[in-house]
C-alpha cells in the first residue's frame, strides 16, 4: 500500500526470497501498510544478481522454494534438479503475481541510511535518489552475499580488457568467443563458471588461490515420474525440510564414519559420488566435527581429482588441500575437474607464483606476464555483514551499526541487535542462514518476525528490542557452536569475515543446526519473548520480554552442532 506521506507501518529492504514472503505476510496477513524497497531493477535477490555462466542453485528445487502454501508450491513445476537464475527468477516471480506482490514493490531504491527516530519511534530511511521514507518496523531482507568482494590488487584501473564480478555480472551475454580469459577464484562460483567460460574461451587461466573439494552436482532434467511425486510429498518434503540440521531434505547419517570399515567407507563414498550433490556430507554424521573422521572423506575426494586430471602438476596442485572437507561451504560442480583436460584450460597455481599486479593486457605473477583479454573476479562476497554495512545505520543515541558491530556482528538469534528498536533482519548475522538451505531459515525467519509484530500491535507495544545481555549471551553461543565444529579450523573462511581484509574475525552463521535453532525461537517466544525489551511509550515501564531474568539458558541447550 502506498502513502502519500512516504509514511508505512512497515518497510522492507530487499525483494528476494525474504522481502517477497515478509511482504506477504505483513500485508495480507497483518494488514499493515507495506512497502518493499529493492536497489535492482527487478525482483530475484541474489539471483537477479548472480548470471555468470554457470550460475545454479546448489540446493536441490522442490527443496529450494516456498513451502508456506500447498497451493503455490503444487502450482509450480521445476524443470531440472537444481535451477539456474532464470528459472528461480521465473518462480519468484510467478509468487509475486500470486500474490499480487509487485505493487508494493518500488525497484531501483538504493537505501543509504536509516536513522531511527526516538522522539515518534519510527525509522526515517533515506534512498540514493534522496527520497525519505518513514515506517514503524524496518525488516532488512538483503541476503547473506550480497556485497561483491573485489580484492585490491595493484593496476586493475589500468587493464584496458573488460572485467566482471561474478556477482554483479551484466545482463547482456558476455561473450567469450576466442577470447584470453582470466578467472580469479575458486569458491562455489568459480567452479560452477570455468567449465561454462571453458566451453567458448580462446584460453582460460583459472587462478587458484585454496584449491577446494568439489562433488560433482549431477544435475539432470527431472523426469514427470519425479515431478508428480514431489507435488504428491509435499507434506512429507516440508516436514523433512524443517526437521534437518540444515534444510535440505535428505538425512545426515547417524553413523559414525569409524563404526565402518574402509572397504564399506569406500562403498558409501563411491554411492555418494554417484549420486552427486550436497548429500555427501551427510554421509557420516562426525564428518564436520571429528578431523580423523573427516580426513577419509577428504582422502576419497583427492583421490577422485587425481583420477579425474590427467596431468599430474595440475591434479597435484588441485588436491593440494590442507583444510577439512566442507570446512568451506562444499561446492558441487559439473565438470569441473575435467576442464583442466582441455588444451585450452591452464590452471594458475598461486601457490606457486603469487599475482604481483594487474597491467593493462593481463596479469604479472611472480612468474611471468599472462596476457588477457577478460578478467572474471569469482572473488566472493563481504558476506553476512557487508550489505548492512553499505548502508548507514544508526539507531538509538545515534549508535551506528558499523560501531555495534566494530569487534564483530552483535545480535540475539540474528533477529535483532541491542540499540536499534523495530530493526529486524531475516537471516541476519548469528542466525543458521547460510549454513541452510536457504528457504527455509527465511521462512522460519519471516513468521517469527510476524508473530512478533503481531504480538506488539496486540499488546499496545511500541518498541521491540533485544537486550545487551541476551546479545552477549548469544554470541557466545554462537561461539560455542561453532567451535564444537571444524569450520572454525579453516582460516581462509569467509564464514570467518577472513577474507575481507580488515573484517573482524568472528563465525558469524550460527552452526547449531536449524532444527535447534527452531526451538529455541519458539522458546523464546513461549517465555514471553525473554531476551527482548519490549516497551510502550505511554508506559514508562516494560511491557513485555523478559530482559531481566532468563528463566530459559540458551547455553545449556546445546548438545552437539547441527551443520
Ligand atoms: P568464495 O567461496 O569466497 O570464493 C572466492 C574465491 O576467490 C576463493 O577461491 C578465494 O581464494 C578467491 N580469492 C579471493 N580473493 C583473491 C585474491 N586476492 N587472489 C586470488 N584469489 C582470491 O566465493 P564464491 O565462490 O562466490 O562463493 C560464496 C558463497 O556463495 C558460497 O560459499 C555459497 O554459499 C554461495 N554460492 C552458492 C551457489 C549455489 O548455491 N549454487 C553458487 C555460488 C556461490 P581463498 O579461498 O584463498 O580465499
Amino acid at each position: 500500500m502506498t502513502d502519500q506521506n512516504n509514511s508505512f507501518d512497515a518497510i522492507i529492504i530487499g525483494a528476494g526470497f525474504s522481502g517477497l514472503y515478509q511482504l506477504h505476510t505483513l500485508r495480507d496477513q497483518l494488514k499493515l501498510s507495506t512497502l518493499t524497497v529493492e536497489s535492482g531493477s527487478d525482483l530475484g535477490g541474489t539471483w537477479f544478481w548472480n548470471r555468470y555462466p554457470g550460475a545454479r542453485c546448489d540446493s536441490e528445487s522442490h527443496s529450494y522454494c516456498y513451502m508456506f502454501s500447498e497451493e503455490i508450491y503444487k502450482k509450480w513445476e521445476w524443470s531440472e534438479r537444481y535451477p539456474g537464475p532464470e528459472e528461480i527468477r521465473s518462480y519468484l516471480n510467478f509468487v509475486a503475481d500470486e500474490l499480487n506482490l509487485r505493487r508494493d514493490i518500488k525497484f531501483n531504491t538504493l537505501v543509504t541510511k536509516a536513522r531511527f527516530i526516538e522522539s515518534d519511534n519510527k525509522w526515517e530511511l533515506t534512498t540514493e535518489g534522496g527520497e525519505t521514507y518513514r515506517a514503524t518496523y524496518l525488516i532488512t531482507g538483503i541476503g547473506c552475499i550480497s556485497s561483491a568482494n573485489i580484492p585490491s590488487i595493484p593496476g586493475l584501473q589500468d587493464f584496458q580488457g573488460k572485467w566482471y564480478h561474478t556477482g554483479n555480472w551484466p545482463h547482456e551475454e558476455v561473450s567469450f568467443e576466442n577470447k584470453r580469459v582470466g578467472q580469479i577464484g575458486t569458491g562455489s562460483t568459480g567452479i560452477q563458471a570455468a567449465p561454462e567460460i571453458a566451453k567458448t574461451a580462446g584460453h582460460l587461466h583459472v587462478f587458484q588461490r585454496t584449491p577446494n573439494y568439489s562433488v560433482p552436482a549431477r544435475n539432470a532434467p527431472l523426469s514427470d515420474a519425479f515431478k508428480r511425486e514431489f507435488h504428491d510429498d509435499y507434506e512429507e518434503i516440508k516436514k523433512a525440510v524443517r526437521s534437518t540440521p540444515n534444510g535440505h531434505p535428505f538425512r545426515i547419517s547417524e553413523t559414525k564414519v569409524f563404526e565402518h570399515n574402509k572397504h564399506e567407507r569406500e562403498k558409501v563414498y563411491e554411492d555418494a559420488w554417484s549420486k552427486g550433490g550436497l548429500q555427501f556430507r551427510a554421509t557420516y554424521q562426525d564428518l564436520t566435527t571429528s578431523k580423523a573422521a573427516n580426513d577419509t572423506a577428504a582422502n576419497f575426494l583427492k583421490e577422485k581429482i587425481k583420477s579425474i586430471v590427467h596431468d599430474k602438476t595440475t591434479a597435484h596442485s588441485l588436491a593440494n588441500i590442507d583444510y577439512p572437507y566442507a570446512g568451506k561451504r562444499p561446492p558441487i560442480d559439473t565438470n569441473y575437474f575435467e576442464t583442466f583436460n582441455r588444451d585450452n584450460v591452464s590452471l594458475v597455481d598461486l601457490k606457486q607464483e603469487s599475482i604481483i599486479k594487474i597491467t593493462e593486457d593481463g596479469i604479472q605473477t611472480s612468474a611471468r606476464h599472462i596476457p588477457l583479454d577478460i578478467i572474471v573476479f569469482a572473488t566472493g562476497f563481504d558476506a553476512i555483514t557487508g550489505k548492512f554495512m553499505e548502508m548507514d545505520i544508526q539507531g538509538r543515541n545515534e549508535l551506528k551499526l558499523s560501531e555495534a558491530w566494530k569487534e564483530g556482528p552483535k545480535t540475539y538469534l540474528g533477529l535483532q541487535t541491542p540499540g536499534f528498536p523495530n530493526l529486524f533482519s531475516i537471516t541476519g548475522p548469528g542466525s543458521p542462514s547460510v549454513l541452510c538451505n536457504m528457504p527455509v531459515p527465511i521462512e522460519q525467519h519471516v513468521e517469527w518476525i510476524t508473530d512478533c509484530i503481531a504480538h506488539m500491535r496486540k499488546n499496545d507495544i511500541d518498541t521491540c528490542e533485544a537486550s545487551e545481555e541476551a546479545a552477549d549471551e548469544w554470541v557466545a553461543h554462537v561461539n560455542e557452536a561453532a567451535n564444537a565444529t571444524l569450520l572454525v579450523t579453516v582460516p581462509h573462511s569467509w564464514y570467518l569475515g577472513a577474507n575481507v581484509e580488515g573484517k573482524p574475525r568472528v563465525f558469524m552463521p550460527y552452526a547449531g543446526g536449524m532444527v535447534r535453532y527452531r526451538a529455541l525461537c519458539d522458546d523464546v517466544v513461549k517465555h514471553n519473548y525473554a531476551g527482548f525489551v519490549l516497551s510502550s511509550k505511554n508506559d514508562s515501564e516494560q511491557t513485555g520480554g523478559n530482559n531481566s531474568k532468563h528463566n530459559f539458558d540458551i547455553t545449556k541447550q546445546i548438545t552437539t552442532p547441527g551443520i
